[in-house]
């Protein structure tokens, strides 16, 4: 068959992953699928990367296709944690056929799972199910399910994301986790679209504290501009800017636990940036950190000298939020 019919995962790469306090090889699979139900939150741009409208057995067969090229691609007797993602829900049973969830657990059996869902296809029986199949006593706990709750804060998840869920409905699938055996890690969303440069930062310092006991690993990404989303729109306009390196940094300092952040896009336009002179060390720095949690790391890189610092804490200081008339 030639090359470019086979069924391959959007991407799927070797790297290295912290858990607790150990560096591991882990493989990252990014599995195209029907896409995500939802499919509609502001920044968005990976809902656009799904199969045309198909049968449920057909589906299930091109992801079989990318399992398959999985196994046969990478050495997966070598990495120990495994990350899948897809666009969307992996736990979705629309988007991903249940049968998908018994070959992926026998192809990665053995390894720490983390997987990405919304919290409402947490489901206590298939979690379990899954669960069980990938456990063989390796790990204390072989299953983490990645929720992108973006935000502990209802307001800003609904009017700045449209994420369509609440905090209350992550704490319950995070609950319904922990019953099947599983573990959480929480994606948190660093300034989303109309909040200021302080509100931002504020929203992920309040966030992080509001997650504790709830997430064991918690993973902040830096909004960048994705293209055909509603926040490349704003963008374009000059109403949104992603935010400074310097708050993300500032973040990571002051956050009690440990936060994975890789910066996407990092020194560029549509990414988290400075002014372009200090951002590539800063951006390297941050990654460093994130893998090898090294604090004093983050203090050296919060002190380097550049112009720009001091227009970040003007920023912080006087720019005024976006005001929503209250009455029409
Ligand atoms: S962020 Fe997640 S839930 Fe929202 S549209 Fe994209 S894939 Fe769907
Ligand atoms: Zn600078």
């Amino acid at each position: 068959m030639p090359d470019e019919y086979q069924d391959k995962p959007l991407a799927a790469w070797i790297g290295r992953d912290r858990y607790r306090d150990a560096i591991l090889p882990s493989l990252t699979v990014i599995l195209k699928t029907g896409g995500c139900r939802w499919n509609r939150c502001r920044m968005c741009s990976y809902r656009h990367e799904r199969y045309g409208p198909m049968e449920p057995r057909e589906l299930e067969c091109r992801l079989l296709g990318q399992l398959e090229w999985i196994r046969k691609e990478f050495r997966i007797s070598e990495v120990e944690i495994v990350k899948i993602y897809t666009s969307g829900s992996f736990l979705d049973p629309v988007e991903v056929p249940e049968r998908i969830l018994d070959v992926a657990a026998e192809l990665f059996s053995g390894k720490l799972v983390i997987a990405e869902t919304r919290p409402e296809f947490v489901n206590e029986e298939v979690l379990t199910r899954f669960r069980e199949r990938i456990d063989t006593g390796s790990w204390e706990t072989p299953l983490y399910l990645a929720i992108g709750v973006e935000t502990t804060n209802d307001h800003i998840r609904e009017k700045c994301i449209g994420k369509g869920f609440t905090f209350q409905d992550f704490l319950r699938g995070a609950d319904t986790a922990r019953i099947a055996g599983a573990g959480v890690k929480a994606y948190l969303l660093a300034k989303p679209l109309f909040l200021t440069e302080k509100e931002a930062m504020d929203d992920m310092q309040t966030s992080i504290r509001e997650l504790k006991g709830h997430a064991e690993m918690i993973s902040m990404n830096p909004c960048t501009v994705q293209r055909g989303t509603e926040q490349e729109w704003y963008w374009k306009q000059g109403a949104y800017r992603p935010p400074y390196l310097w708050s993300i940094l500032s973040i990571l300092r002051d956050s009690p636990v440990h936060l994975s952040c890789d910066p996407l896009g990092g020194g560029q336009s549509r990414g988290p940036h400075n002014c372009g002179r200090c951002d590539q060390p800063l951006v390297k720095g941050i990654r460093d950190y994130s893998l090898s949690g090294d604090r004093l790391l983050l203090d050296e890189l919060f002190d380097t000298w550049c112009r720009c610092r001091e227009e970040w804490e003007f920023v912080l200081s006087e720019e005024k939020p976006y005001c929503m008339p209250l009455t029409r």
